[in-house]
């Protein structure tokens, strides 16, 4: 089985354009959903959810039983998450690691450690293959624990259905949720916008795909709007060893085709479609080689 994640380094880049379209494409795959605070797969495909399952997150230690003040646990945690006050201690959810310290040390055993939901996943239908995504509640934390659930749930599904192949929409940014989409990936394909900041974001999440180890390959979305840039990207890319695996041209059709659910690589006429489709070509090759 071969993974592909698909990272862009920032958002609004045209990474689930593609992830979407590859899906489509694709053949013996699963597709995985790693953007768990905002995903998106799910309102292109419009799934049948048959499983969903409960995300609880890591431990907080809160004070339930009686403090007697002695301070040993504000002492010892080396978070700082424990601040004193005249009559009890208080815990902050935020900084609490759940690390247990306070809970051992304590001598009247106040503390306990709690865990709570912070959100769910999902196995579901599509039309073109199983999708694993999630959701994370609000507000919560542990999104890169929620990810790598994910991973590992599409990873056992895939290695049960006998699929070739997993394509992951991974989280944007360069934090811990793109960390956990990459880890452990054959293949990343970056999608970068020829604008500087689009640049500099290419160039921090490939840092990442670089230290991870990961083949890298390029794909420059709306080129044609910036063509000093585009070239500023292919020269990087030379430089780097990267392989840029298409360039495509602006159509502002395509947030239209998502809208309606619709895929721009189906339209014979988009110059878009054509070139995402010689952009799969190549990561054909490398996703089924023998
Ligand atoms: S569990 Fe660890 S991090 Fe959390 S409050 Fe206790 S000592 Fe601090
Ligand atoms: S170690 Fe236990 S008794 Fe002492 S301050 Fe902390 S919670 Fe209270």
């Amino acid at each position: 089985m071969r993974q592909l994640t698909i990272i862009s380094g920032k958002g609004g880049t045209g990474k689930t354009t593609l992830a979407t379209n590859f899906v489509k494409l694709a053949t013996e795959h699963i597709a995985v959903d790693c953007d768990v605070d905002a995903s998106n797969l799910h309102i292109v495909f419009n799934p049948k959810v048959e499983k969903r399952v409960e995300f609880v997150g890591g431990a907080v230690a809160t004070v339930t039983g009686n403090c007697i003040n002695c301070g040993k646990c504000e002492e010892l945690c080396r978070f700082e998450a424990i601040s004193d006050s005249e009559t009890n201690i208080k815990i902050s959810s935020v900084k609490c690691e759940g690390c247990g310290v306070c809970q051992y040390v304590c001598p009247t055993s106040a503390i306990e450690l709690k865990s709570s939901r912070q959100g769910e996943y999902f196995i579901s239908s599509t039309e073109f293959c199983p999708l694993v995504h999630a959701r994370l509640k609000p507000g919560a934390e542990n999104s890169g624990l929620l990810v790598t659930t994910v991973r590992n749930v599409a990873e056992d599904l895939a290695i049960h259905q006998h699929k070739k192949v997993i394509i992951i929409d991974g989280a944007p940014g360069i934090g811990c949720p793109v960390i956990s989409s990459l880890t452990g990936v054959d293949y990343a394909l970056i999608v970068t916008e020829p604008t500087v900041s689009g640049i500099s974001d290419f160039l921090r999440v490939f840092e990442v795909a670089k230290f991870l180890g990961i083949k890298t390959l390029v794909c420059i979305n709306k080129y044609d709007l910036n063509l000093e840039n585009t070239s500023k990207i292919s020269s990087i890319c030379a430089e780097n060893e990267i392989l840029l695996a298409g360039k495509i041209p602006y159509d502002e059709r395509v947030p239209i085709y998502l809208s309606k659910r619709k895929f721009v690589v189906d339209d014979p006429e988009s110059n878009a479609g054509k070139e995402i489709l010689s952009v799969w070509d190549t990561l054909k090759y490398y996703l089924y080689k023998d």
